[in-house]
């Protein structure tokens, strides 16, 4: 039996795949422990791993759903919230950590103060990329404009200066970028399949793709009679009014349903009476609804990418971020879906009634589906952590 610690972000996105991993490990006899936030506290100690608080760590940060985007991408945030949480777990948990004498790490690629405590105590250390994995050959799927990349640019010298403190308290960290990047010496798993992952033949053999992890359901779901289309702008940054207006006044009387979920701060009455083929709701069972569609239009968060690919829904791609820009890109690369230039009602009917009509979508979608099955999925990643921990002893 090991002892495993995983340090999170706190966001649902880069949490869910980890979990049937930390399971597993359990399952396996393993005793983990899991620093996240109290936002997913439920789903963490579900696992059976002892959940650890970092909210107390976060007092000056106070980190939200919403910073986990700009993490990786604006370099100054990044070091200051990198700096600041380190500095402030530093004297806790590396004590803590010391004593008890973890066997190894696992840190999301965001937590970087998990990478930082291994290398601080020398611990064997695995980084979880629940994005693409990215080098300088994927990395020219997202596009940055000229202005992030010059602010980026001109960060970097108050980013080294913040992690000159770091070094002072013991951390050997090089610069920022030799944090922030994925590189090819570090052990990783990356929740995508190779045939999914842009570039995938530029990494190392320390990258290990083990394909989606995708909740389950406890029941069989009956597909509808008639062809029904989801739309979701995901769970963090869905406050989009007009958008979903506009995709009313697209689709209302079409001869499809149409299910469309919205996220928890949008005003419901503001959409008055709804057509008979829409149904609106906060949240919905993704898992459950995707088994039941026949296109979804989507953000192109990575992980609902994933499950509609995985249950092979093909896709209207609307991307409101570089990252999810990137995952736009790839799903249209592989011909699994089509951008939606602009959210008129003209273009979002357009567009549905697009991949509802041309069959290589949904082929492509199958194709990436049937890769996705192929992968190893939360026991591979498992037998990662083991076989770290295993050579290292
Ligand atoms: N999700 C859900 N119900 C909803 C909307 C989203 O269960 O009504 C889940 C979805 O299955 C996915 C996650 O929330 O696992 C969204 O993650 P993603 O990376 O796609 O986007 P984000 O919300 O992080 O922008």
């Amino acid at each position: 039996m090991s002892k495993i610690a995983f340090f999170g972000i706190p966001a649902h996105g880069h949490t869910n795949p980890t979990l049937a991993v930390v399971k597993e490990l359990v399952r396996r006899g393993h005793e983990v422990r899991y620093y996240s936030y109290d936002c997913l506290k439920e789903k963490i100690e579900a696992t059976g791993a002892e959940y650890i608080s970092c909210d107390s760590y976060d007092i000056q940060m106070k980190l939200m759903p919403q910073d986990g985007e700009r993490i990786g991408k604006d370099i100054a945030f990044s070091t200051e919230i990198l700096v600041k949480t380190t500095l402030a777990m530093d004297d806790t948990i590396i004590d803590e950590m010391s004593q008890w004498k973890s066997d190894c790490i696992v840190a999301d690629s965001m937590a970087l103060w998990g990478k930082l405590a291994a290398y601080k105590l020398s611990v064997p250390f695995i980084s979880s990329t629940t994005t693409f994995a990215f080098n300088q050959h994927s990395a020219k799927i997202m596009k940055q404009d000229i202005t992030q990349l010059l602010k980026m640019l001109f960060s970097i010298p108050k980013a080294n200066k913040l992690i000159k403190k770091l070094r002072a308290k013991g951390y050997p960290v090089k610069n920022i970028l030799s944090v922030v990047q994925n590189d090819n010496d570090t052990n990783t798993i990356v929740y995508t399949s190779p045939e999914f992952q842009p570039c995938s033949d530029t990494f190392s053999d320390k990258y290990t793709f083990v394909g989606p992890s995708i909740r389950t359901l406890d029941h069989d779901v009956i597909k509808p009679q008639r062809r029904t289309i989801y739309i979701s702008m995901g769970t963090v940054n869905n406050l989009m009014k007009n958008f979903y207006r506009n995709c009313i006044v697209a689709l209302k009387d079409s001869d499809f349903d149409v299910i469309m979920s919205v996220g928890e701060l949008i005003d419901l009455e503001g959409f008055g009476d709804l057509p008979q083929n829409f149904t609106i709701a906060r949240s919905v069972n993704q898992i459950e609804v995707l088994q039941q569609v026949d296109a979804f239009l989507t953000h192109c968060g990575m992980n609902s990418v994933s499950e509609a690919l995985y249950y092979k829904v093909p896709l209207v791609l609307f991307p409101q971020t570089p990252e999810q820009g990137g995952v736009a890109y790839r799903v249209n690369e592989l011909g699994a879906g089509i951008y939606l230039q602009e959210d008129s009602p003209e273009k979002i009917k357009e567009a549905i009634q697009e991949v509802l009509k041309n069959h290589s979508y949904k082929q492509s979608a199958e194709e990436i589906s049937n890769g996705f099955h192929r992968c190893g999925g939360y026991r591979l990643a498992a037998d990662k952590i083991e076989n770290l921990i295993n050579k290292e002893q």
